[in-house]
């Protein structure tokens, strides 16, 4: 191929990935965003096959036709729940990827340059851990490997062990150019990903996946330059990027640091504490029944979902009851948490698969002046977003964590199967306060039978 043409074209690609990104901000733009980004990519590996004369046409087309056939039966057939674990599978097939494609070029290359040789070993790195800690998420949240903190002892010395000798490996490739010093960095990088992983919590996962996918884009950035490959140095930038901002904001909206979820073990057994009051508390348990008259017959009424309505998979149902309450005058709006759920934008997905117009989404600081003049907050299968302790209790886990306010509202009905605590194992006072009412039942089932209390009305 003409390399003026190459050249363009992977341009072409790398603007395609600019515009996925900025699309990607908005729910409204994000599935075209999507699409740029897929269309970007499936154009630079294309190119670079046909470019590098890799392998013949037949073989690019069969490629595409398998991989899209997995793509699609992944794409129809994962859970929106699983979704965090295909993306750590995802994450730990990039790493490794850079690392095989530096590994190759450490193989054929002679007389490699030092500038070279420290990108390969860089990328050997980075991709091996990220491919080990990967699929080390991905078993503790597919319930292969237990979910909560694992540790061995001795890890504290031995960690370091294994990262002074990936070290001394990394110089040894640096200066010896040998193929096999790359191999031993390669298994060096693997272990301290599964050590560095397995002690993390299930409940901190999302946030090492999105930390692990930062990783795999820097693997790649680096392969980028071992290969000269202008295409995936500034994809691999676009990844490394994105992917620590997320990480930023979720650290932040769960009141955590980085380093704290890197490296201690909290939400690793989320241990169940029970407020010491809470045995004497009273929840005030009410019926589909009363729900119904009570959002009826309401002005302005505001949805907080949460994690309970991903599992019960009820987010047609909710849509189905706020255009019923709709019809009757009522106005409805949705309130959204940063970590709602267990993975960024979790809520937002949801809600958009109901069709949820996304004008009625409002963000936290949006709503949260709103709810003392709302008069019923329905909060369906969340918990810790609208844990009030959050803004008093400095010893609790979520002390600081921004809440929705719903304690202030006239009304908050909370729908979920019993008092039982969510992610972060504490209890919750909301549950007990006097102008709480307790729909306690599956968030789909309950709110199905609201949804037929209301059209009784
Ligand atoms: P929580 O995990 O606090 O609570 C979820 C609640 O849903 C549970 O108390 C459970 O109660 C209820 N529930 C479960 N299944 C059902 C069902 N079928 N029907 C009705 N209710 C159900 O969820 P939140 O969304 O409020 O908070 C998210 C938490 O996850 C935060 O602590 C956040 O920090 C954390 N997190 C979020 C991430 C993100 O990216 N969004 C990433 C990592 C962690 P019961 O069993 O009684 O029904």
């Amino acid at each position: 191929m003409n390399p003026t043409l190459a050249g363009f074209l992977y341009l072409v690609a790398a603007v395609a990935f600019i515009l996925g990104i900025k699309r990607l901000a908005s729910p409204a733009t994000a599935r075209s965003g999507n699409q740029f980004a897929s269309a970007g990519m499936l154009l630079a590996v294309v190119v670079t096959l046909v470019d590098r004369q890799i392998v013949g046409y037949g073989a690019i087309t069969a490629g595409m036709v398998v991989g899209a056939g997995i793509g699609a039966y992944l794409a129809r057939s994962v859970e929106m729940t699983a979704m965090p674990q295909l993306v750590a599978a995802f994450n730990g097939f990039g790493g490794g990827s850079s690392a095989l494609v530096a590994l190759a070029e450490l193989t054929n290359g002679t007389g490699l340059a030092s500038r070279t040789l420290v990108t390969i070993a860089i990328s050997i790195f980075i991709g091996s851990l990220t491919l080990a800690g990967s699929f080390i998420a991905f078993g503790k949240l597919q319930g292969i490997i237990d979910g909560r903190s694992i540790t061995t002892p001795g890890q504290r010395i031995l960690d370091p062990v294994f990262a002074v000798a990936a070290l001394a490996a990394a110089v040894a490739i640096v200066v010896s150019d040998a193929t096999y010093t790359g191999w031993i960095l390669a298994a060096f990088a693997a272990v301290l990903g599964v050590t560095r992983t397995l002690p993390i919590g299930g409940a901190d996962m999302p946030v090492v996946i999105s930390f692990l996918n930062s990783a795999s884009g820097v693997a790649a950035a680096a392969a980028g330059f071992v290969i000269e490959s202008n295409a995936l140095i500034i994809s691999g930038a676009l990844v490394g990027a994105s992917g620590l901002i997320l990480t930023n904001i979720m650290v932040k909206a769960m009141n955590r640091t980085l380093g704290a979820v890197l490296f201690s073990a909290f939400g690793a057994s989320a241990d169940i504490s029970l407020g010491a009051d809470s045995e004497d508390r009273v929840a005030r348990r009410g019926s589909p029944e009363d729900v119904a008259v009570t959002l009826a017959f309401a002005k302005r009424v505001v949805i907080v979902p949460g994690y309970g309505l991903a599992v019960a998979q009820a987010q047609h149902t909710i849509r189905e009851l706020a255009t019923l309450l709709e019809g009757r005058g009522v106005e409805v709006r949705y309130a959204i948490h940063p970590v709602a759920g267990r993975m960024p934008g979790h809520m937002n997905v949801l809600l958009a698969e109901a069709d949820v117009p996304y004008d009625l989404l409002f963000d936290l600081e949006d709503i949260n002046p709103d709810f003392p003049s709302t008069d019923v907050s329905l909060v369906v299968g969340a918990n810790d977003v609208v844990n009030p302790l959050a803004r008093t209790d400095s010893t609790s886990p979520i002390y600081g964590m921004p809440i929705l306010d719903v304690d202030r509202s006239n009304l908050v009905v909370v729908v979920k199967r019993s008092l039982s605590p969510g992610y972060a194992g504490i209890d919750n006072p909301l549950f007990y306060e006097d102008n709480t009412l307790m729909l306690f039942a599956d968030a789909k089932k309950g709110l199905s039978e609201v949804v037929s209390a209301v059209k009784e009305l």
